[in-house]
C-alpha cells in the first residue's frame, strides 16, 4: 500500500491518461469558481489497495450541477442533471462520472431515506457507510492528489477492517449491514469488533428497509464475483434469514454457484440464474413469498418460478437415450435461464446432458417448411398444419429427415395415410 499522502502518482499509475486529464481540467475549472473538488468513495479506496475501479465519483463544495455542465463541455460528453439532488452524471466514451454537492444527512427514523443539506466535505465522508469508504482526495490544483481521510480508512485498510463511522450508522441505514459483508467478504476483510457487535445489534432494523432497498442490496451481493461467499457470512450472522426464514446457504449452494460460473452463462443472465439456485430448495409456497416480499421484477422471477416448474422435468430427463423429440417436448417453453439453473442444480450427469443437448442444440431445431409450403400440399388450412409442422420438428429432432425434400417426401407419405 502506498505510504505517501498525495496519491497523485498512484492516480496516473491505476487511471487511465483520458481519466487523469479530465480530473486535472476539472479540478481546475473547479478551483476558478471557487470550488474545491474530490474524489470520494470506493475508487480512492481501491487505488489504496491496488485494485481497479473505473466508476469514479466527486464530491465539489459548491455547485457539482454547474461544474458538472462546464466539466461536459470538455468532453463532449452527455450529461443527465438531477437537479433535486444536486447530482449529475457525465459519460462519454466509455466512461461514466458521477457529480454530487458534498453534502450532510440526517434520519428521521430507521430506514427512512436521509435529509439531506448541503454540507463540507468533512460532513459528506461522515455521512458514509465505512472508514475505508469515507476518504477522498483533493483534485484542485495545488494540493492534487492530497489524501483526505479523516475516519482513518487507510489505517483499517492496512489492517483489513471494515468498521462503521458510528454507533448509529447500522440502525440509520441497514442496509449498510448487507454492504458490510460485500466488501468484508469481496476484500477479504474482517468487520471490526465493535462494528460486529452493533450488527448483530441491529439485525432488527433490516425489517425497516422497503423491499425494494432490500432486493437491490441482494442484486449487488449477487454482482459479487464469489456472491457464495457473502450468502454463508449472512447465513452465519443470521443476516439472511430475514430475507426469508427458508434460504439456506449450504456448501451445495456454493457448489451450484461455482458450477454456474463454469457453464457459459450469459453475463446479463448471471443474476437470475444465482437469485433461482438460491431459492431452489423453497417450497413453492415459499418461493411465491419470496418473490412477493421481494418485488422480484418479471424477468427474474420467471427464472425462479420455470426453475421450479422444471424439477417436475427432472425424472423424465433423467432417462437414459431418451429421444431428442422427448427432450425437446420437455423443455421447451421455459426461461432458458431456468434451464441453466437445473443443468447446475442437478446430480445427474444424464440430466444435465439432456438440457445441455436441448440448451445448445435442440432448441434451434425446426423445419424447413413453413406453414404455407404446407397449404399448398394440400394440408388443411387449420389446426392441422401446426400439428405437421410439430411432426416434421419430431423426425427432424430424432434424426428421421434432414433435408427439405425429405421433409416434402414424408408429408406426402403423412397425407396419404391420412387418405
Ligand atoms: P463498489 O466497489 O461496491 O461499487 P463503492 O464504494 O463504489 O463500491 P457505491 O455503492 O458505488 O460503492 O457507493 C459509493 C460510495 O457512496 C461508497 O463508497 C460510500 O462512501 C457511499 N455509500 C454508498 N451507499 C451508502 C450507504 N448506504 N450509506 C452510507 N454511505 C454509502
Amino acid at each position: 500500500m502506498a505510504e505517501t499522502k498525495n496519491l497523485s502518482s498512484r492516480i496516473k499509475e491505476y487511471l487511465p491518461s483520458e481519466l487523469t486529464g479530465f480530473l486535472e481540467a476539472v479540478g481546475a475549472i473547479a478551483a476558478y469558481q471557487g470550488y474545491h473538488l474530490y474524489l470520494v468513495g470506493g475508487v480512492v479506496r481501491d487505488l489504496l489497495l491496488d485494485r481497479s475501479n473505473l466508476d469514479l465519483d466527486l464530491v465539489v463544495e459548491g455547485d457539482a450541477v454547474a461544474l458538472a455542465q462546464q466539466a461536459a463541455s470538455v468532453t463532449q460528453g452527455k450529461l443527465t442533471v438531477h437537479r433535486r439532488f444536486g447530482t449529475a452524471r457525465l459519460r462519454w466514451g466509455k466512461w461514466s462520472i458521477d457529480f454530487a454537492r458534498a453534502r450532510s444527512e440526517t434520519y428521521d427514523r430507521p430506514g427512512a431515506l436521509p435529509r439531506v443539506n448541503p454540507g463540507s466535505l468533512s460532513e459528506d465522508l461522515f455521512r458514509r457507510d465505512f472508514t475505508i469508504n469515507a476518504m477522498a482526495i483533493n483534485l484542485n490544483p495545488g494540493c492534487y492528489g492530497e489524501l483526505i481521510d479523516s475516519y482513518g480508512g487507510r489505517a483499517d485498510l492496512e489492517k483489513r477492517l471494515v468498521r462503521v463511522l458510528h454507533e448509529k450508522s447500522f440502525t440509520d441505514d441497514a442496509t449498510r449491514i448487507w454492504r458490510a459483508l460485500r466488501y468484508e467478504q469481496r476484500l477479504d476483510f474482517q468487520l471490526e469488533a465493535d462494528t460486529r457487535r452493533l450488527l448483530a445489534r441491529d439485525i432488527p432494523m433490516l425489517d425497516t428497509i422497503s423491499s425494494d432497498r432490500v432486493r437491490h442490496e441482494l442484486e449487488l451481493v449477487l454482482k459479487e464475483a464469489q456472491p457464495e461467499k457473502v450468502l454463508r457470512r449472512a447465513k452465519e450472522l443470521k443476516v439472511l434469514s430475514r430475507l426469508h426464514p427458508a434460504l439456506k446457504a449450504s456448501h451445495t449452494l456454493s457448489a451450484r454457484f461455482q458450477r454456474a460460473r463454469e457453464v457459459t452463462i450469459p453475463e446479463s443472465q448471471l443474476a437470475s440464474v444465482y437469485l433461482a439456485l438460491l431459492t431452489y430448495p423453497l417450497t413453492d409456497k415459499e418461493m411465491e413469498d419470496f418473490i412477493s416480499l421481494l418485488r422480484v421484477p418479471g424477468r427474474s422471477a420467471e427464472v425462479v418460478r420455470d426453475s421450479q416448474r422444471l424439477k417436475t422435468k427432472l425424472k423424465l430427463l433423467a432417462t437414459a437415450n431418451l429421444a431428442p423429440s422427448r427432450i425437446y417436448t420437455a423443455l421447451q417453453g421455459y426461461a432458458p435461464a431456468a434451464l441453466l439453473v437445473s443443468a447446475v442444480a442437478t446430480d445427474s450427469p444424464a440430466v444435465s446432458r439432456n438440457i445441455g443437448l436441448f440448451y445448445g442444440w435442440l432448441r434451434y431445431v425446426k423445419p424447413s417448411l413453413t406453414g404455407d409450403c404446407l397449404i399448398q400440399m394440400g394440408v388443411a388450412p387449420g389446426p392441422g398444419v401446426r400439428e405437421f409442422l410439430e411432426r416434421l420438428r419430431a423426425a427432424r429432432l430424432d434424426g428421421e429427415i434432414a433435408t427439405r425434400q425429405e421433409e416434402r417426401e414424408v408429408v406426402t407419405k403423412w397425407l396419404q395415410e391420412r387418405g
